[in-house]
Order: C-alpha cells, then sequence, then structure tokens
C-alpha cells in the first residue's frame, strides 16, 4: 500500500494539513488523533454514505465514546436556510461545547453546509473536511469558504473558517458516477490552466486513466490540484485579490447554472468545463490569448468527455441576454464592471476587469445561435 501523501497549508494566524490517500478513513483514529481523542464527534453526512459511515465510526469509536451522526439529504437542496437552522438546532441539542468537533463528510455540499454550521454554531467550532467527491477533494473541501444559498443566488450567505485538517481517501470515490467524475476532473484542469502548464500536459497524457479509476493517478492529480490551490489561498485567503483566479470559467459557468435555476440537470464541473472554453474565446476576442491554446484544450475535453459548449449541454438557455443578467447579478461585480477570470495561455491566467459589456454579448450572441 502507497505511503499517505500530505500537503500542509499555511494561513496568516494558523495552518492545517491534507491527508491523501488510500483507506485513510479506516485510520482516522490513528491519522487525527490529536484532533479528535475524547472530544464529542459530530458528523454530518451525506444520505448516500451510510455505509462508507459505518466504517468510519467505527474507525472513530476507538478513540471517543462521544459520537454523534446527522444524516443530511444529498443535493445542493441541502444548502439551505431552513436546513441550516435545523441543523444547527440538531447539533446543539447533543450538547456540544467549545472542544466539540463537526466533520463533514460528503461532497461539496456537506462541506459548505457544515462549515458554515460549525462556524457559526458557539461562535466556531472546529471542524474536519472528509471529502467524498472528486471536486470536493480537489477544490471545495480546502480553503476555508463556507456557505449556504439564498433565494437571490448561491454561496450568497457564509464564512471564511478554514477546517482543523482534510482527509481525502481516494477509495471513497469508486462508488461516484461517470459524470460527477468528470465534473471534479473540470476544476483539475482550471487549475492546471491557471497555473501550471507541465501539469497540464500531464493531465492530456493522463487524464482518461484518472477519469476511469486509476488510484495512483489520482492521487497524484488531486495532489497537484491541491498544490496549486494550496499556493493561491495562502497568498490572499479571503479573496481581495488573486484568490479570484480560482473562479476561472465560473462567471460564465454559474451564469448557466443561474439560468436554469441550479435544477442539477447540468452539473457544476460541467458548467465550468464550457465557461473555461467561453472563457479562452474572449480572452482571443480581446487579443490576450492565442487560438492553439483554445484548441488544445478543447481536443483534451472532448478526449476525456468534458462538454465544450452550451448547446452540447442543454437546449434551454436561448437568450443572451438573459444570461448576461445573471451575470451582472454575480458577486463579480466590481464597481460596474464585470470582473473575467482570462487565460493568457495554458499554465497563466488573470484577472481582468475591464471587460465591456458589448463584447461579452458578442461572444454569448455567437455561443447561442442556431
Ligand atoms: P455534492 O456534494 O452534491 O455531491 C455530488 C453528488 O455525489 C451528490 O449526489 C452526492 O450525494 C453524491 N456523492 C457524494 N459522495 C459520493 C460518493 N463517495 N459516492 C457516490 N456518490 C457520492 O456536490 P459536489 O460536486 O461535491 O460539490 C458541489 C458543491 O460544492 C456546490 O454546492 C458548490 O457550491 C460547492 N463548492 C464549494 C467550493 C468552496 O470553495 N467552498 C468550491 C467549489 C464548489
Amino acid at each position: 500500500m502507497k505511503k499517505t501523501k500530505t500537503l500542509e497549508i499555511y494561513l496568516k494566524d494558523k495552518k492545517y494539513k491534507i491527508f491523501l490517500g488510500n483507506e485513510l478513513i479506516d485510520k482516522i483514529d490513528i491519522i487525527l488523533n490529536c484532533h479528535l481523542k475524547n472530544r464529542k464527534v459530530v458528523i454530518l453526512y451525506d444520505k448516500i454514505l451510510k455505509k462508507q459511515l459505518n466504517v468510519l465510526k467505527f474507525s472513530l469509536s476507538k478513540i471517543t465514546s462521544k459520537l454523534v451522526t446527522i444524516e443530511i439529504n444529498s443535493g445542493e437542496k441541502s444548502k439551505s436556510l431552513s436546513n441550516y437552522i435545523k441543523i444547527c438546532e440538531k447539533v446543539i441539542k447533543t450538547s456540544i461545547n467549545r472542544e466539540s468537533v463537526v466533520l463533514a463528510f460528503g461532497g461539496g455540499v456537506i462541506g459548505d453546509l457544515a462549515g458554515f454550521v460549525s462556524s457559526t454554531l458557539l461562535r466556531g467550532i472546529n471542524f474536519i473536511q472528509i471529502p467524498t467527491t472528486l471536486l470536493s477533494q480537489v477544490d471545495s473541501s480546502i480553503g476555508g469558504k463556507t456557505g449556504i444559498n439564498s433565494a437571490y443566488g448561491k454561496n450568497l450567505i457564509g464564512t471564511f473558517h478554514q477546517p482543523v485538517a482534510v482527509l481525502s481517501d481516494v477509495n471513497l470515490l469508486h462508488t461516484l458516477n461517470k459524470r460527477e467524475v468528470l465534473s471534479g476532473y473540470a476544476e483539475i484542469v482550471k487549475h492546471s490552466i491557471i497555473k501550471d502548464k507541465i501539469f497540464f500536459e500531464w493531465l492530456e497524457k493522463n487524464g482518461s486513466y484518472i477519469i476511469n479509476g486509476d488510484n495512483d493517478l489520482r492521487i497524484e492529480a488531486i495532489f497537484n490540484s491541491c498544490k496549486i490551490k494550496k499556493s493561491i489561498v495562502q497568498e490572499d485567503e479571503f479573496e481581495k485579490g488573486n484568490r479570484a483566479l480560482l473562479n476561472l470559467g465560473h462567471t460564465f459557468g454559474h451564469a448557466i447554472e443561474g439560468y436554469l435555476n441550479y435544477d442539477g440537470t447540468v452539473l457544476h464541473g460541467e458548467a465550468v468545463s464550457v465557461g473555461i472554453i467561453m472563457a479562452f474565446k474572449l480572452s482571443i476576442k480581446k487579443g490576450y490569448c492565442s487560438e492553439t491554446d483554445l484548441q488544445r484544450v478543447t481536443k483534451h475535453f472532448n478526449k476525456v468527455g468534458l462538454p465544450t459548449s452550451i448547446k452540447y449541454l442543454t437546449n434551454k438557455i436561448t437568450n443572451p441576454l438573459k444570461l448576461w443578467k445573471i451575470m451582472q447579478n454575480d458577486k463579480k461585480m466590481q464597481n460596474d464592471h464585470l470582473k473575467f477570470i482570462l487565460p493568457e495561455c495554458i499554465g497563466k491566467s488573470k484577472v481582468f476587469t475591464e471587460i465591456k459589456k458589448s463584447e461579452v454579448l458578442t461572444l454569448l450572441n455567437e455561443e447561442l445561435k442556431t
């Protein structure tokens, strides 16, 4: 069995480790002993993970007798204000104290929700991320963004609350369906396009094996992806500047999801994958980037099965102006300008704030014309 890989995130006044490897939930009693021994541990878990929960509970029972589990329904709807309140009350009812620890066992939905719950309970208690989707292992479990959705948009209610540790067990990924794997893979490619051309080249060679379930290559890909996110988050924990780079493809991606009222028919990573291609197209229009790089990324997406156009995703998106309006409501508006993260080439992206409405509308019209 391969050794566990670790990566440490250093922030201004805290640091924490990401543990990455095989069968880690079986050994949580050893790996995270210092955070969990004899403490009350409240596991908030995705309903779909009932079987895996038993393994986790067995391991934890070796170091604490104060174990509580709270089941959460799968899906984005669980990130609601009403559900947040319900879960807080359930956790409080178990008589937690400031030493208690919340454990998020699930994908990004559970991580965001459990993170927000733990950041507000008793003015903030410790929490640990055990991400169970590829997307959450490479992205949402690290960096400390927590949140739930408002009637006005996604993730509009939230905090920055870093976990005390992240335990990413690649064995958990084998029950994910292919679409969910691809959705997470899109975020891995995104990280390479932002900052690391050599990693992108490695993904061109290994992408299909990663998607098809090779554990060792998955560990390598998740590790490199987390390294990129780590370097950006360490520089700008509270997204005052360059952390926005992580939103490459997201201004278009969120607009696509928003247009469909986040009904789940398009997965986040699928929307981001189309968003990345659109970001390349906008960048080419502005003269920042070459056509060759767009062709290379498109070829890779086609090869692994990621979508490259809105029309390929859905036929429900037809109105460019409506898409534009949704973009304007996104958090990335700054002083009336839309902030776009655009690639200058594979491996280097930048934040641009001077993009005109007409330029974006031209692109949206081209994208949606029949
Ligand atoms: P998710 O948590 O909804 O998981 C996707 C699906 O996979 C769900 O149906 C879930 O039940 C299922 N699932 C989870 N683990 C599984 C497993 N091991 N085997 C089989 N099925 C499993 O979604 P996600 O894609 O992990 O994350 C998306 C969420 O993350 C969104 O709410 C998004 O806003 C958020 N997000 C947050 C950040 C951040 O920095 N905090 C970053 C990116 C995305």
